[in-house]
Formats: structure tokens, sequence, C-alpha cells
């Protein structure tokens, strides 16, 4: 921690350093009188790459993390600097507005990318090579600044539609393929922008899940899949409840009150928690392993399932499967896509199937475009398919007269990379 308060001002004599390069940074400054000049080592040589005068903040990058300094900077003149600590502005972020919080962290780590990467092309002053790296961060300067305007924009139209009901669900039916009936849906959200059109999730789940409006979107989209599920099971002549997978965030675990929201969510609609599944992607989960475990064991106890999304892209360790309480693994639709060409491919699916089994989890298959791939899932004794093939992810009431009319489409069996 750092030895000054915000706002502690603190006096240099001229040729005295303020910060040095490589140390661990806990405070940003501001000049309030005097100049500095920041340097750079290079090979065993500093290098002055600016000068600064009153009112320029220095050492911002500590605000976000405690890596090394980019830079030393050292009086040119007798100063006076004012601190701020890194403590006393995250406190001031954390009671902030989330725009605010998201805007800030966005362009600091933005930042700090865009010095990475200029700092690795720097050269001295007047080389064709700095020229280079001038344009380069001009044009990372240029990037940051879309991003974070196209960011604000999206936050602000986004809470506004949220409020305004342009956001609607879709469900896309999963199949089971042993009986070839609907099992259930996942309900993906869709935003109807009155002058945009359709916005893919794509776009607005990530500036969601960053601005924590994800929280907002998700209760909203447990409470919908609740009427609907409700509405579908009229039309469900299985003998196993329909369910809806909802698509939940790391972010919505972190909330201490996440279970009561949901519960209370599920007794106001009276579901019956066997209707709902919860599905978070595998990256999302070893964010934040120990808050996402504890959650999702409530959730268990509760009564729902729980299915691990995009499963195999998220490059973590097997031994996870262990200590979450999982009862389905969804297969990235990535390497559906390749099965059929790539025999390593065909062999990943092949063994996520096997695993799934001997850990007594249900498989979904996701991505299925082609009637090949269903006949080959099918023969590999994968449980439950989802894909365009089946059918698109599509309004409640184009999904309820699907489930009602649902004839099981005829595979054409083919022959996969490997397959015997
Ligand atoms: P996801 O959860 O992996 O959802 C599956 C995505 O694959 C959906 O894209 C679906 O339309 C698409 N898809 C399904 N079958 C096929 C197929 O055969 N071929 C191809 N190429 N694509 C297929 P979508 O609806 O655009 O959603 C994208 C992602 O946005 C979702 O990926 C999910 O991560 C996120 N998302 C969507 N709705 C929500 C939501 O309500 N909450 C949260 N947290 N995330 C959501
Ligand atoms: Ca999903
Ligand atoms: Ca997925």
């Amino acid at each position: 921690m750092s030895i000054y308060e915000t706002g502690a001002i603190k006096s240099l004599k001229a040729g005295e350093l303020l910060m040095q390069e490589g140390e661990k940074g806990d405070c940003a400054y501001i000049i309030e009188t005097g100049s500095v000049e920041i340097l750079i080592d290079r090979d065993g040589a500093e290098q002055i790459i600016g000068t600064r005068g009153a009112g320029a903040l220095l050492g911002e990058m500590a605000m976000i993390d405690d890596q090394p300094r980019t830079a030393s900077v050292r009086a040119v003149e007798d100063c006076s600097v004012l601190v701020i600590s890194r403590e006393d502005f995250a406190r001031r972020t954390e009671s902030a507005d989330p725009i605010l919080r998201m805007v800030t962290k966005v362009i600091l780590t933005r930042y700090r990318d865009m010095l990475g990467r200029s700092r690795l092309v720097v050269d001295p002053p007047g080389t064709a090579a700095n020229g280079d790296a001038d344009a380069a961060s001009l044009e990372t300067d240029q990037e940051l600044r879309d991003l974070a305007v196209n960011t604000i924009k999206i936050y602000h139209e986004l809470k506004h539609g949220l409020q305004n009901g342009e956001l609607q669900l879709y469900y896309q039916p999963i199949i089971d393929l042993e009986s070839s009936r609907i099992a259930g849906f996942e309900a993906l959200a869709r935003w109807i922008h009155p002058e945009k059109g359709m916005i893919s999730p794509g776009v607005f789940i990530p500036v969601a899940e960053e601005s924590g409006l994800i929280v907002e979107i998700s209760r909203w989209a447990l409470d919908e899949s609740c009427k609907a599920v409700k509405h579908l099971e009229q039309f469900n002549d299985g003998a196993a409840p329909l369910f809806i997978s909802v698509n939940f965030s790391v972010h919505d675990f972190s909330d201490r009150d996440f279970l009561h929201h949901v519960t209370a969510i599920m007794e106001k609609n009276k579901t019956p928690p066997a209707h709902i599944h919860l599905e978070i992607t595998e990256s999302l989960l070893m964010e934040k392993p120990h808050v996402a475990k504890e959650a999702l064991e409530k959730c268990r106890a509760y009564g729902f399932e729980i299915s691990i999304d995009d499963f195999g892209t998220g490059y973590s360790s097997l031994s996870y499967l262990h200590s979450f309480p999982i009862d389905t693994l969804k297969i990235d639709q990535s390497f559906i896509r390749s099965m059929m060409a790539q025999h390593s491919s065909f062999q990943l699916v092949k063994s996520i199937i096997a695993l799934a089994k001997n850990l007594d989890m249900r498989v979904i298959a996701e991505g299925i475009e082609h009637p090949e791939e269903a006949a080959e899932l099918h023969k590999l004794s994968c449980e439950y398919c989802q894909g365009f093939w089946f059918a698109k992810p599509q309004p409640l009431e184009e999904a309820a007269a699907l489930l009602q009319n649902w004839s099981p489409p005829v595979y054409q069996t083919g022959k996969a990379a490997g397959s015997k």
C-alpha cells in the first residue's frame, strides 16, 4: 500500500525521481507545479520520451493493477505533485455509474496494451521505425476511442431497450436422438432495435457482461423462460418434463443474492426447477471458479440442472469436472463443424461423449447443420443434438407450433473421418 493517501502532496527537488521504471506502482500522480521528464531504459542507456507540466496525470496504469511501471519520471525543476492511491480510485469507481466503470476499465486496459505494443517498436527519434510506431499508436488510439464510444452507445441503448421490451427470447429445440422428440429448448436473446433491426447477442451480450447489465438480462430471460415453458408444456407429449436452458454468466453468480432472486422468479411463476437448466460457458466458469462452484452447488440443491456450454474450448484442466456439480456437457459447435472432415475432431467428439458417459453426465452436440452429422452422432450414442438442420432459434409461438407439428427429421447416414 502506498504511504501516500489520495490528496497527499509530494514535493520533489529538481533531478529527483518520482517513479522508477520496473518498480510496482500503487498510485498515480497529478503535477500541481513544476515539470517532469519521462524516461525509458534502452539497453542500459536513458532515453527521454517526453516532458509533462502542471495538470498532467502520470503513472495512471497503477490504477488497474500492480504491473511494473513502464517508464521512470524525474523532476526537471522543483515540483509539487498530488497523489491518487489505487485503493481510493477503486473505492470511487465501485460506487460510480456502470458506464464510468466500464469505460475506465476498457480505456486503461487498452491503453496498457497499446503502451506495451508501442514500447516494443519505439526507436530513437528521427528513425523510420519511430514513424511506424507513431502511426501504430495513432491507429490504436482511434480504435480505442471508437470502441469506447460504441460500447457506451450500445450500453445506453441496451438499457433503454431492456426497459422498453425490445429484447425477445428465441427458442431453439434440443432433440433427443433416441426418440427423435424435442426434449427441450435453449433460450437465446435477440434485441429487436426499433431502427437497426435485429442485433445479434454476439454484439450486445459482451457489453452487458462488462457493464453488469447482464444480471438484469439473465433475470428477465429466466422470467420469460418460466412463462414460455408453461406455454410449451401443453404441447409436450413426451414422458419427461420439457426443459428450457437459460444462459447465465458468472457475473450473475457474483451477486450474493443470486439464488434468492432466481428462486423468487421461479416461485412467482410457479415453475418447478426441473423445467429449467442453467447454462454457463466453460471459460466463464474458469474465470471465477470458487464463486461459480458455490453458486452452482446452491442451484443444484434447489433442483436446477446445470450444463457446461461450449465444452472443449475453455482450455481448462479436466479435473474441474469432478469438483463442479455438472449434469450436461454441450460439445462446442466448432468440433461438430469439422468432425466429418477431420479425424482429430471426430476423435475428440467421440472422446467427449465417452467422458460424459463415464462421469454420468448427459451430452448435447451443438451446431448440427447436416443430416450426416446427426447420423454420426447417433451412432456415437450422443443423446441430444441442437442445430440449424433440426431448427433455428425462433419466437415462442413458432416454437410452440414446431412442437405441436413435430415430425422427426430423417438422417442420411454419412461417413465421418475415422468412423467405422
Ligand atoms: P451459445 O450459448 O453457444 O448459443 C448457441 C449459438 O449457436 C446461438 O447463437 C445459436 O443461434 C447458434 N446456433 C445454433 N445452431 C447452430 C448451427 O447449426 N450452426 C451455427 N452456425 N450456429 C448455430 P446466438 O443466438 O447468436 O447466440 C450467441 C451467443 O450469445 C450464445 O452462444 C450465448 O453465449 C450468448 N447469448 C445468447 N443469448 C443469451 C442470454 O440470454 N444470456 C447470455 N448470458 N448469453 C446469451
Ligand atoms: Ca448456450
Ligand atoms: Ca454453445
